[in-house]
Order: C-alpha cells, then sequence, then structure tokens
C-alpha cells in the first residue's frame, strides 16, 4: 500500500484535489481510503455526497459509543473508504497529535489490514508545516509519499518551499521522500513555467497542471467530485491524468529547500514584483 500525504497551504485545493484524484483512482479500480485531517473534517465530502462523517477524535470523547470501524469508516463513490479525523478543540491541544491518535486507532481496528486489499491511503490537510504537529504523520511514518499543492500565487510557493524545509528535515533519518508539485493553477502569467522553475529549483517535478475551472464549483455545490458529476468534461480527464501520473509516478527525491534570496530572485525573474 502506498501511504501518500497531501500538503499545501490552506485553501490552495488540497481537498478538492484530494479527492478527485481519489475518484480517478477508484476509476481505474484501485482501493482508495481518504483520511482527513483538518479540523474542518471537508475532506471527504465530495466523495460522500455531503456530511454524513462521523469524526473519529469526536467519537472518542463520546465514550459511551463503541469503537468500532464502521462508526467512522463510511464507503463513498468508487468504493473508496472515507475518513474524518478532526482536530482538537479550538485552541487546545496539538494537532499532530491528535492525527496520530486517530491513525493508531484505525490500525488497531484493522483500517490497513490485508483484508481491506488497500492500494492507497491519501492524508489530507495537513497545512503547511507552520507548525511542527503537522509533519506529525511523516516523522512517525504514517506517510512516504508527498506531493505539494501549489499555484503561482507567490505566498503558496513560499508554503511549498517551507513545506520542503519540513520534508527535508525529517527525509534524512527516514525514507519520506517528495513526489512532485501539483499545480493548482490561480491563472498567474507563465504559472506553467514558474511552477516548473519552482520544481527544478526544490529538485523534484510539476506531477500535473490543473487548469483552474468553474466546474469544480459547480460539481463542489452538488457535493460530488467532478468526475462523479461530470465525468466527460475536461476537468475530469485532468484529474483522472493526474491520478495516472501519481499511479505510475517512480520520481521521488528529497527536496532541497531555497533560500528566502533564491526564491525572490525566482519571483523577480518571473515579473511578480513588477
Ligand atoms: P484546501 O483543502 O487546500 O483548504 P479546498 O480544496 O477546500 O482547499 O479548495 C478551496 C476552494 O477552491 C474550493 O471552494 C474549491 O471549489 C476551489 N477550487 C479548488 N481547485 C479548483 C480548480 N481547479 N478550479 C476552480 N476552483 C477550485
Ligand atoms: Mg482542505
Amino acid at each position: 500500500m502506498r501511504k501518500i500525504a497531501i500538503y499545501g497551504r490552506g485553501g490552495i485545493g488540497k481537498s478538492t484535489t484530494t479527492q478527485n484524484t481519489v475518484a480517478g483512482l477508484a476509476d481505474m479500480g484501485r482501493r482508495v481510503m481518504v483520511v482527513g485531517c483538518d479540523s474542518k473534517a471537508d475532506s471527504t465530502r465530495l466523495l460522500l455526497g455531503g456530511w454524513h462523517q462521523k469524526i473519529l477524535l469526536d467519537t472518542l470523547r463520546e465514550e459511551e459509543e463503541e469503537e468500532s470501524l464502521e462508526v467512522f469508516c463510511k464507503e463513498g463513490w468508487g468504493k473508496t473508504l472515507c475518513v474524518e479525523s478532526g482536530g482538537p478543540e479550538p485552541g487546545v491541544g496539538c494537532m499532530g497529535r491528535g492525527i496520530l491518535t486517530s491513525i493508531g486507532l484505525l490500525e488497531q481496528l484493522g483500517a490497513y489490514d490485508q483484508k481491506a486489499r488497500l492500494d492507497y491511503t491519501f492524508y489530507d490537510g495537513l497545512g503547511d508545516v507552520v507548525c511542527s504537529g503537522f509533519v506529525m504523520p511523516i516523522r512517525e511514518r504514517k506517510a512516504q509519499e508527498i506531493y505539494i499543492v501549489t499555484s503561482g500565487e507567490m505566498m503558496a510557493m513560499c508554503s511549498a518551499n517551507n513545506i520542503c524545509r519540513g520534508i527535508q528535515k525529517y527525509a534524512l533519518i527516514d525514507s519520506i521522500r517528495l513526489g512532485g508539485l501539483i499545480c493548482n493553477s490561480r491563472e498567474v502569467d507563465q504559472e506553467d513555467d514558474l511552477i516548473k522553475a519552482l520544481a527544478e529549483e526544490l529538485g523534484t517535478q510539476v506531477i500535473y497542471f490543473i487548469p483552474r475551472d468553474n466546474i469544480v464549483q459547480r460539481a463542489e455545490f452538488h457535493r460530488k467530485t467532478v468526475i462523479e458529476y461530470a465525468p466527460d468534461c475536461e476537468q475530469a480527464q485532468h484529474y483522472r491524468n493526474l491520478a495516472t501520473a501519481i499511479n505510475q509516478n517512480t520520481n521521488f527525491v528529497i527536496p532541497k529547500p531555497m533560500s528566502n534570496d533564491q526564491l525572490e530572485k525566482l519571483l523577480v525573474k518571473f515579473g511578480l514584483f513588477d
């Protein structure tokens, strides 16, 4: 089983991209589990057709509820398995700890066992390593393969670079590798070339360029992935292509984060400060 973590700045499109990619993998006959690691608990809504999910950490808090996999692991579109870890109560406790508690319980209840026949687990919602808690899943070897969602906007690129700093730190002691950048377009000028240049500097690849398209919001309104809502549209094909690219990926690296100066030079070169 491949264990994949999706990182990226808040609002960049991690949950949307993850669920559409997972739908693409499910379409190819792969068996996939998604574990939402965001207190917003919106990592599986498009696969489940709405907010029907029991949040794992909440279930643990309500002690009268019996702990069984069926309670918080629901089957979604394409026979995907959907879990929402949830987070600590606002301002209390550490997010990373909560995720590890959730993963520990999933392990204990056999979610990752052979008989589950999982090809992939995706961890979505891990933010951008501003807090060391967010790197816990990689530090504790719960995920080995990382993709960073970014766009050509400056803050998204800064985040991607920071995430690479976090990965580099832990990759040295472990088998954690970066599989590439996913560019989720914000229609910045020369975005394609800009993100290719960023990937090159970081020693990685752009695994796919996802265009911006309002069909994503329409599908979201209907609580569906684009693949379910409009399977024949171009955007659905882009997500299928990304799923194929991840499925076939063999380019795994320890990234080389850029200094702030280097990053600034890259932005200047592409005219972001003109
Ligand atoms: P994150 O999980 O990183 O916080 P989300 O996946 O929730 O981000 O995405 C934020 C918003 O951006 C959502 O409303 C989603 O519909 C929109 N979005 C994401 N990707 C695209 C895209 N390629 N085209 C258009 N809208 C998008
Ligand atoms: Mg999200």
